[in-house]
């Protein structure tokens, strides 16, 4: 299989790195080879990057001539939908209903940022003297935009649409174990016509195309989704260049369920909270806490509903739970239900593999619940990945406040009860970016998303989300017309 080209300052070409293989879950067959991008291609990338900013074709646009773009980005993912997610599908072993929710939320997500670039303003700021005082904003430079495995296209939007409606220009670094929905990308960008060099996508590793990217003295900020050790290592790069960082980063969410709950809703919500994505989601709500007095009851009828979860091919639309990513990743998730056993945990349900002869070429693994453990057990405290849950009954709203938020994370957690008091009560005193309230797992792109803590440091998504990528400039002229009297 011959590689892929990468897409370098608006031409297709081969990388300067080594090929690497995606595989697809399901079988572990090669999907596609990809070119990969060395060093010199990153130097390349961003010497593109930063002549096409400079351009005045792309730097003098006005707001609603560069929102153009994005419409148009939109429009062609929209028009290809079926294809992308079929494609992401292969790449990353989601079920096809989630690809499709995936792809339809990245045509979202450009189309949102092509409005709050249209619409953002600056401000006239009170002047203490006879000058009009301005507050503008201006795009920071090349940005890196570095991603994970999980849920490629929507995390590249997410990324790219902002980064490009203010003004920058962007290089992606989407995972070695995903990198063709980021190409796809990269060829409808080109289509909707945007500046050659204003996008570059550069599969690679993370320790050698992400670290160049990173390290790079070109690279104004780096936006980055991926895994805490990770997230730390760039932080620390950033640091030393004095450089702006976003940081999407792990969890270990909580998720809470009162008895006074409705508890089929809660149940369902627990279900897809964690479950969904084959538990592969930074928002897993992989502890979930129930009252004591339905800790028995409920935990039963969990346990029963996890077993009747259809795991099987995503091709199918029927199907909820697909493999996990590779091999390499199963095993660890496997790793942690032996793990939960030293530890004293006793499982409720799966933890296995599939004995089901059709699932066997792939990296199935059946959903796993543990009981029997506390929070403080690194079963409960680490970021598994994978569709584990580990469930923990607590007697009062004290205690669970303190057990809920020991954790180095903070990204989100739910809860589930019939009083909006508490609800309201308890949402507040949760160390979370995100708070989800009878629900789990809904987005808006309106809506800021982000992690306190080791979960990360910055928003994305809502109006801010584009000055995210931007940098504040003061402005004052002179209304006086007459010269400062200190030099007379
Ligand atoms: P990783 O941190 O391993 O990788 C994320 C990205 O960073 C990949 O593209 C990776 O490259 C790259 N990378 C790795 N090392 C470096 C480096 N030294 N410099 C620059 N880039 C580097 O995470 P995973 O891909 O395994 O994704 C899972 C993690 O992502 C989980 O912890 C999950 O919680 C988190 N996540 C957070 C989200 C959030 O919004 N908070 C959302 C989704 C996931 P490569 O893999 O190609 O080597």
């Amino acid at each position: 299989m011959s590689p892929l080209p990468l897409y370098l300052a608006g031409t297709w070409t081969s990388g300067r790195g080594e090929p690497l293989a995606s595989h697809n879950p399901v079988n572990n067959r090669v999907l596609a080879v990809v070119s990969t991008a060395g060093a010199a291609d990153v130097d390349h990338a961003v010497a593109a990057g930063q002549a096409a900013m400079r351009n005045p074709a792309w730097r003098d646009l006005l707001p609603h001539q560069r929102a153009a773009f994005l419409h148009r980005i939109a429009t062609l993912i929209e028009r290809d939908a079926e294809r992308l997610a079929q494609l992401q599908r292969q790449d990353n072993g989601k079920p096809i209903l989630e690809t499709r929710a995936l792809v339809a939320s990245a045509a979202g997500t450009f189309r949102y940022f092509a409005a709050v670039c249209e619409t953002m303003e600056g401000d006239i700021t009170p002047s203490r003297g006879n000058y009009l005082s301005l507050s503008t904003w201006e795009p920071l430079g090349v940005i890196a935009a570095i991603t994970p495995w999980n849920s490629p296209i929507a995390s590249e939007a997410q990324k790219v649409a902002p980064a490009l409606a203010a003004g920058n220009a962007v290089i992606v670094k989407p995972s070695e174990f995903t990198p063709l929905l980021a190409l796809e990308l990269a060829k409808l960008s080109d289509e909707a016509g945007l500046p050659k060099g204003l996008l570059s996508v550069l599969p690679g590793t993370g320790a050698s195309t992400g670290a160049a990217l990173v390290a790079h003295p070109g690279i104004a900020k780096v936006t980055f989704t991926g895994g805490t050790a990770t997230g730390r290592a760039i932080g620390r790069v950033a640091a030393e260049k004095i450089m702006p960082v976003s940081l999407e980063l792990g969890g270990k969410s909580p998720n809470i369920v009162f008895a006074d709950a409705d508890l089929d809703q809660a149940i369902n919500g627990v279900l897809f909270g964690l479950f969904s994505s084959q538990g592969q989601s930074c928002i897993a709500g992989s502890r979930i806490f129930i009252e004591e007095s339905i800790y028995p009851a409920f935990t039963a009828k969990l346990a029963e509903r996890v077993t009747a979860l259809r795991i099987g091919d995503p091709v199918s639309e029927r199907t909820q739970i697909g493999p996990l990513i590779t091999p390499q990743h199963r095993d660890k998730v496997e790793g942690y239900v032996t793990l939960a056993r030293e530890e004293g945990g006793r499982l409720l349900c799966g933890g296995t593999r599939p004995v089901d002869a059709t699932l066997q070429a792939g990296n199935y693994f059946m959903p796993a619940l543990i009981d029997g453990l506390n929070n403080r057990n690194r079963t409960a405290q680490e970021e598994i990945f994978g569709p584990v849950g580990v469930l923990l009954p607590f007697r009062d709203e004290d205690s669970l406040i303190a057990e809920a938020n020991d954790s180095v994370y903070g990204l989100a957690s739910g809860v589930w009860t019939g009083d909006f008091r508490r609800a309201w009560r308890i949402g507040r005193a949760l160390n979370a970016g995100t708070v989800w309230i009878n629900t789990y797992k809904q987005f808006s792109i309106a809506t800021p998303f982000g992690g306190n803590a080791e979960s990360g440091i910055g928003r994305e998504k809502a109006r801010d989300g584009l000055k995210a990528y931007m940098r504040q400039k003061s402005l004052y002229i002179d209304m006086s017309g007459r010269p400062i009297p200190w030099a007379d």
